[in-house]
């Protein structure tokens, strides 16, 4: 029997270590975190996607009292940034949340597995990396690809 491992490359970085453009995509992700709509979970989620045209296109999660109906702030921001822009490539996406105390969460939130495996199909239809930026209340964890979110991931391609 032959073993494997799979190492997830996180960078931990302080709010000051962040490339202006990181900075301004995280702050999108935690301003969108107050256009949530989350009167059951009281988890308000933000996140704000980088596009190859410029555009920085930002959701937030959106809550429905028949519960399933809702959707994540990644997907809400992701379905919504391939259906205005169809031609633009992702580059980055954060994430941040506030809880229900209305503080931004202390550790860095990751996205559930229905929202990794949307985002994985729009960096492969993308053909390059996404960065993912899961944002904390004084750190934020820095991936190369959202594969670093969703090893050994289905896909059709
Ligand atoms: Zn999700």
């Amino acid at each position: 029997m032959k073993k494997t491992e799979i190492i997830v490359p996180i960078e931990v970085l302080a709010y000051d270590e962040l490339t202006p453009q990181e900075s301004q995509l995280v702050a999108e992700a935690r301003e969108a975190t107050f256009r949530s709509y989350a009167p059951y979970s009281k988890f308000k989620v933000g996140a704000a996607i980088q596009l190859s045209n410029g555009e920085i296109v930002s959701g937030s999660n959106q809550e429905n009292a028949a519960y399933p109906s809702g959707t994540c702030a990644e997907r809400t921001t992701c379905y919504y940034a391939h259906s205005r822009y169809p031609q633009a490539r992702f580059e980055a996406i954060a994430i941040a949340a506030r809880t229900e105390n209305d503080e931004f969460q202390a550790t860095p939130i990751s996205p559930c597995g229905a929202c990794r495996q949307a985002l994985l199909e729009y960096e492969v239809i993308g053909g390059a990396p996404i960065k993912v930026l899961l944002v904390g209340a004084e750190q934020v964890y820095r991936l190369p690809s959202v594969v670093n979110l969703l090893p050994l991931a289905f896909t059709e391609f």
